[in-house]
C-alpha cells in the first residue's frame, strides 16, 4: 500500500504540536483545538496563511481515524507517499475550514476551492466593572442573542439544499438602477438586490426550510461567561473568537468585551498603583496618627505614622505591595499611595499660643531693635481668595486689551506714538 517495501519511520508528532494537543487527544479535543487555532490564524483576520495551511493539514489527517493511525505509526512521509491526492499534500485549507464550520460545506453544488470567505463583523460590547472586580477578579455571565446557521437546513435555507438563481438579479446579487439626472445625463447606481438580499439565490416557497423560513439563520440565546482576571486594565479587551452572528459563507466574527472601569469612592487607580486621599488634623500631623483602611478585598489595613514623625501638608506616603495586582502576575502588586491633607485650626486662643510656644521650636530671632521697628509703617493683612482674584484680574486685563484693540483700528497713531 505504501509503495516502498520498508517504510522508514518519519516524524509523527508535528501535527499534534501544530494543533497543540497531546497524542492521546480525542476527536473532540482535536476539533476544539483546530476551531480555536483556525479562527485565530485565519488570513482574513490577518493570520499567517502558512500557519493556517499547516493547521488544516494537521486537522485533516488527525480527524480521519485511518489517516491518523498511519501517521501515528509511520509519520508524515507515509501519508505523502501512500495516500496520494487524499493525503496531506493537496489540502485546501479554506475547504477544511468551511466544511468544519458549515458541517457540510457552504459551497453549494460546486467546490469552494480557493474561494476566500467573507469575514463577519465583530460585535463589541462595553462591560462596566468595578475596581473591586479588577482587584479580586470575577466572572460575569452575560446572556446574548445571536444569529446561528439553521441546523435543520445547515444554513442553506431550503429543505432540499438547492437554491435557484435569483430572477431579480440573475444571480449576481446586485441590481443596477439608472436615473435620469438631466437631458443628457444619467446616473448608474449599483446596490444589493432586494429580492435575495444580495445573495443571488432564491428558494421556492415549497422548498423553504421550516426551521428558518428560508432565512438560513435562526436566533439563539447564548450565555457567555466573561472571566475578568485580576489586574485587568480599563479598556482591555476580552475576546470570544467566532461567537458573533453566523451567516452563510462567512467566517464568524468575534464578540469583544471592552472593560470600562467604574470610578471608586475611595481608591483611584493609575496603572498598577492605587491612590487614596487622607485628611489629618494638625494634632495628628504633629503628634502621630493611625487609621484603619478597608482594602478592595475587605482586608483591614492598619496605617500609622512612625513615633515622632511629622506629616507635612500635601505630602505622599506609599505602602509597597498594596496596589493593584499585576495582570497575569497577580502575586505581584503595585504600590498604595496616600496623599495627606492637613487641616489647620482657623484660630487659637492666647493661652493656646503660649502653650504651643513652650513646646514648638523657637521663632526666628528678630534682627531689628524695638526702636527700629517703631519707625516702620503699620500694615493690615486681609483674607483673599487668590484664585478668584487672579481670575478677575485676568478678565479685566483682557477687556482692557480689547478696548486698546478697538482704539488702534480707529486711530492707530495713538498707540504708535505711545510706543516710541
Ligand atoms: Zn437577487
Ligand atoms: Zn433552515
Amino acid at each position: 500500500m505504501f509503495g516502498r517495501g520498508g517504510m522508514k519511520k518519519s516524524d509523527n508528532t508535528k501535527y499534534y504540536e501544530i494543533l497543540g494537543v497531546p497524542k492521546s487527544a480525542s476527536q473532540d479535543d482535536l476539533k476544539k483545538a483546530y476551531r480555536k487555532a483556525a479562527i485565530k490564524n485565519h488570513p482574513d483576520k490577518g493570520g499567517d496563511p502558512e500557519k493556517f495551511k499547516e493547521l488544516a493539514q494537521a486537522y485533516e489527517v488527525l480527524s480521519d481515524p485511518e489517516k491518523r493511525e498511519i501517521y501515528d505509526q509511520y509519520g508524515e512521509d507515509a501519508l505523502k507517499e501512500g495516500m496520494g491526492g487524499g493525503g496531506a499534500g493537496g489540502v485546501d485549507p479554506f475547504d477544511i475550514f468551511s466544511s468544519f464550520f458549515g458541517g457540510g460545506g457552504f459551497g453549494g453544488g460546486g467546490s469552494s476551492r480557493g474561494r476566500r470567505q467573507r469575514r463577519g463583523e465583530d460585535v463589541v460590547h462595553p462591560l462596566k466593572v468595578s475596581l473591586d472586580d479588577l482587584y479580586n477578579g470575577t466572572s460575569k455571565k452575560l446572556s446574548l442573542s445571536r444569529n446561528v446557521l439553521c441546523s435543520k437546513c445547515k444554513g442553506k435555507g431550503s429543505k432540499s439544499g438547492a437554491s435557484m438563481k435569483c430572477p431579480g438579479c440573475q444571480g449576481s446579487g446586485m441590481k443596477v438602477t439608472i436615473r435620469q439626472l438631466g437631458p443628457s445625463m444619467i446616473q448608474q447606481m449599483q446596490h444589493p438586490c432586494n429580492e435575495c438580499k444580495g445573495t443571488g439565490e432564491t428558494i421556492t416557497d415549497k422548498d423553504r426550510c421550516p426551521g428558518c423560513k428560508g432565512e438560513k439563520v435562526v436566533q439563539e440565546k447564548k450565555v457567555l461567561e466573561v472571566v475578568v482576571e485580576k489586574g485587568m486594565q480599563n479598556g482591555q479587551k476580552i475576546t470570544f473568537p467566532g461567537e458573533a452572528d453566523e451567516a452563510p459563507d462567512t467566517v464568524t466574527g468575534d464578540i469583544v468585551f471592552v472593560l470600562q472601569q467604574k470610578d471608586h469612592s475611595k481608591f483611584k487607580r493609575k496603572g498598577d498603583d492605587l491612590f487614596i486621599e487622607h485628611t489629618l488634623s494638625l494634632t495628628e500631623a504633629l503628634c502621630g496618627f493611625q487609621f484603619v483602611l478597608t482594602h478592595l478585598d475587605n482586608r483591614q489595613l492598619l496605617i500609622k505614622s512612625n513615633p515622632g514623625e511629622v506629616i507635612k501638608p500635601d505630602s505622599f506616603k506609599a505602602i509597597n505591595d498594596e496596589g493593584m495586582p499585576m495582570y497575569q502576575r497577580p502575586f505581584m502588586k503595585g504600590k498604595l499611595y496616600i496623599h495627606f491633607t492637613v487641616e489647620f485650626p482657623d484660630s487659637l486662643s492666647l493661652e493656646q499660643v503660649k502653650a504651643l510656644e513652650t513646646v514648638l521650636p523657637p521663632k526666628p530671632a528678630s534682627t531689628m531693635t524695638d526702636m527700629e521697628l517703631d519707625e516702620c509703617e503699620e500694615t493690615t493683612l486681609h483674607d483673599v481668595n487668590i484664585e478668584e482674584e487672579m481670575r478677575r484680574k485676568q478678565h479685566q486685563a483682557r477687556e482692557a486689551y480689547d478696548e486698546d484693540d478697538e482704539d488702534m483700528h480707529g486711530g492707530g497713531h495713538r498707540v504708535q506714538c505711545a510706543q516710541q
